[in-house]
């Protein structure tokens, strides 16, 4: 299998991780953008999840001239009217850690009960070329169930509040084979692929 690098716009290494292990099989190697510190921070002013994948891969894909993959999540949470929403990474504020973020979701909602505890990830993804031309744009979305008290170590984020019913287990406990079928960020690379693929043919052009 031919092996095709490609650069991805996030400066989160655990996603980048997850990103990477998607990818894998595919025969593609993810290189993360913080690998070129000339490279400025995105400024995520979009208004979804949508919009600022897109232009995370426009604006680093022009900056380095190759081709480049954005990806925006986050969490939805129903009973907070879909919040933390696109604000999931600083949802407690600048500089936020994932524990920061957790603790401020348990706040928020204390009173909610255990029936009303509904949530989704979402997982927006855009292609860009060189040129900052958006190429592809795709979605995915996993449904859950937002816990009291946290299980399991594993993923990251909201991962270990994030239930899925049907498996009785959180993002935290389950493992990351198991999350790499089921996850936001799963469905949407599954539509992603095949015209990744189709498409990494040009990239011999730029890469
Ligand atoms: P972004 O890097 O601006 O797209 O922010 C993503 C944020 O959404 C992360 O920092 C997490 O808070 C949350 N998030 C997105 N995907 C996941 C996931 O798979 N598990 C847990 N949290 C996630």
């Amino acid at each position: 299998m031919t092996e095709r690098t490609i650069v991805l716009a996030s400066r989160n290494a655990k996603k980048t991780r997850e990103v990477a292990e998607i990818l894998a099989p595919y025969g593609f190697v993810v290189v993360p953008v913080t690998q070129f510190p000339h490279v400025p921070d995105v400024e995520e002013d979009g208004m979804t999840f949508a919009e600022n994948a897109a232009k995370k891969a426009r604006e680093v894909a022009m900056a380095l001239q190759q081709w480049v993959i954005g990806e925006d999540s986050g969490l939805r949470v129903d009973a907070l009217n879909g919040a933390p929403g696109i604000y999931s990474a600083r949802y407690s504020g600048h500089g936020a850690t994932d524990e920061a973020n957790n603790a401020k979701l348990m706040t928020e909602l204390l009173d909610v009960a255990d029936e009303k505890r509904g949530a989704g990830y979402i997982c927006s993804i855009a292609l860009s070329n060189p040129a900052g031309e958006i190429r592809l744009a795709v979605e995915g979305t996993c449904r859950g169930r937002i816990l009291r008290a946290p299980r399991g170590a594993g993923g990251f984020g909201y991962d270990p509040y994030f239930l899925i019913p049907e498996y009785h287990r959180t993002f935290g406990e389950l493992s990351a084979t198991v999350k790499h079928r089921l996850s936001h960020r799963a469905r949407a690379f599954s539509i992603f692929i095949p015209q990744l693929m189709r498409l990494s043919n040009e990239f011999g052009k730029s890469v």
